[in-house]
């Protein structure tokens, strides 16, 4: 059961008037402003006169504009579904308890046996445990190629086989940015869906449905959500695609409660806010760990010396709120210079209010050794930044006041 497509609504020119009015009829119930939270698990028809009507339009098509039973959705996963669409300058979008629910449901909605998928090396290493086991029971094999060669992405596609590319912009932890003409391009040379994991820079930096991707996916608990106190996932794309992903969702049951779509909808209202003051805070701290002696290397790709900053700079409109940097020093000085910060928690996610600190080598790969982490390119002494919303002098006088107490950068490096 679907309501239909947000395209009779309003669309504004600015990410903020949309996060605040986009998609949402103005009139709600009982007067509120907010769209109220109705805790209820199924909904009543006052007769069955009234019941042949409703069903009429699920069955023969028309605008469902009544809720029939919760796993089939409820007014508060309607209405940030359709925020969310105007945001993405999709035609609809769908949401999901979780990231990693939107993901997999895609896939499983939208891949038979015998098909083929292809992925960048650096995306989320759970998507792609994902792929490698619980896809491949079924019979769908996966290629990981790596992030910007596309000449290898090109010579992975398997016609008629390969279903999927699945890439993520910019991707943890090293910030890559994919360069999206490219990816539409081999799509539509080989009919192959494009799918981009967009979580990292949200549609304020990058809207790539105007490039002509099929798919673009969030982790709603990151930015979108915003306040590190909800999970979510959502995927936004074409009416016919979503509505198949939304039929597949009723009888998957994967739907999100009210209350989650409640503090989702709250979380996007300020997201352009949020992210716009992000970015601005990242840039600056990138740049202040650049010019830092005790630093050896800064992944930003607000940064000339990231590898993807022109593609970057012609694709985005701001480069996000994740730094990425190796602290001259082993995995013990790099945890030391983690463990006397004041701000930033140490914590998976990002994307929310509070600033957030992990260092790889511990918090994702802890099962492999130095040498396995360091084979696929994970060093001891990488640190991930995820910007929060303070204020970016703090932030920066924070990792002075830590960096000043770090041992001296060997290998050549010179106090100033
Ligand atoms: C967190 C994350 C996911 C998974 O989302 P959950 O909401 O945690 O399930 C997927 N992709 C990216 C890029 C993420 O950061």
């Amino acid at each position: 059961m679907n309501k239909p497509s947000n395209a009779a609504n309003k669309n504004f020119i600015g990410d903020s008037t949309n996060a605040v009015h986009g998609g949402t009829a103005r009139e709600k119930g009982f007067h509120a402003m907010t769209t109220p939270i109705v805790q209820s698990a199924t909904y009543t028809f006052t007769d069955t006169a009234e019941l042949i009507e409703f069903l009429d339009k699920k069955v023969y098509g028309g605008d469902l504009d009544r809720e029939e039973y919760a796993r089939y959705g409820n007014p508060s996963t309607w209405s940030v579904e359709a925020r969310i669409a105007q945001l993405e300058g999709a035609d609809d979008a769908v949401v999901y308890p979780s990231g990693m629910s939107a993901v997999t449901s895609l896939f499983l909605t939208v891949l038979r046996p015998d098909t083929h998928v292809i992925m960048t090396d650096d995306c989320y290493r759970r998507t792609r445990q994902f792929c490698e086991t619980t896809l491949k029971k079924f019979g769908v094999d996966t290629s990981i190629v790596a992030m910007g060669d596309y000449d290898a992405l090109e010579a992975a596609i398997v016609p008629r086989k390969t279903r999927f590319i699945f890439t993520e912009t910019p991707t943890n932890p090293y910030l890559r940015v994919a360069d999206l003409r490219r990816l539409v391009q081999l799509g539509k040379q080989y009919r192959v869906m494009t799918l981009l994991d967009t979580t990292f820079a949200t549609p304020v930096n990058l809207k790539p449905l105007e490039y002509g991707i099929d798919f673009v996916m969030h982790s709603a608990t990151k930015y979108f959500g915003g306040h590190n106190d909800v999970l979510g996932g959502v995927i936004a794309g074409d009416a016919g695609r979503i509505k198949a992903l939304k039929d597949a969702r009723g009888i998957f049951g994967n739907v999100i409660d009210p209350h989650q779509a409640f503090l989702l909808e709250r979380g996007l209202k300020t997201l352009a806010l949020r992210v716009r003051h992000q970015n601005d805070a990242a840039q600056r701290v990138a740049q202040f760990l650049e010019a830092h002696h005790k630093i050896e290397r800064v992944y930003y790709p607000g940064l000339p010396s990231h590898p993807d900053h022109e593609i970057a700079k012609a694709q985005m409109r701001g480069f996000g709120g994740v730094v990425s940097f190796e602290v001259a020093g082993d995995i013990k000085s790099t945890s030391d210079f983690i463990d006397r910060l004041r701000i930033p928690y140490i914590a998976p996610s990002l994307g929310g209010t509070e600033s957030l600190i992990e260092q790889p080598a511990y918090f994702s790969y802890y099962d492999l050794s130095s040498e396995e982490r360091l084979a696929i390119g994970i060093k001891d002494n990488l640190v991930r930044f995820a910007l929060g919303i303070e204020d970016p002098e703090d932030i920066i006088a924070d990792l002075e006041a830590s960096l000043d107490k770090a041992p001296s950068a060997s290998r050549g490096f010179q106090a100033r």
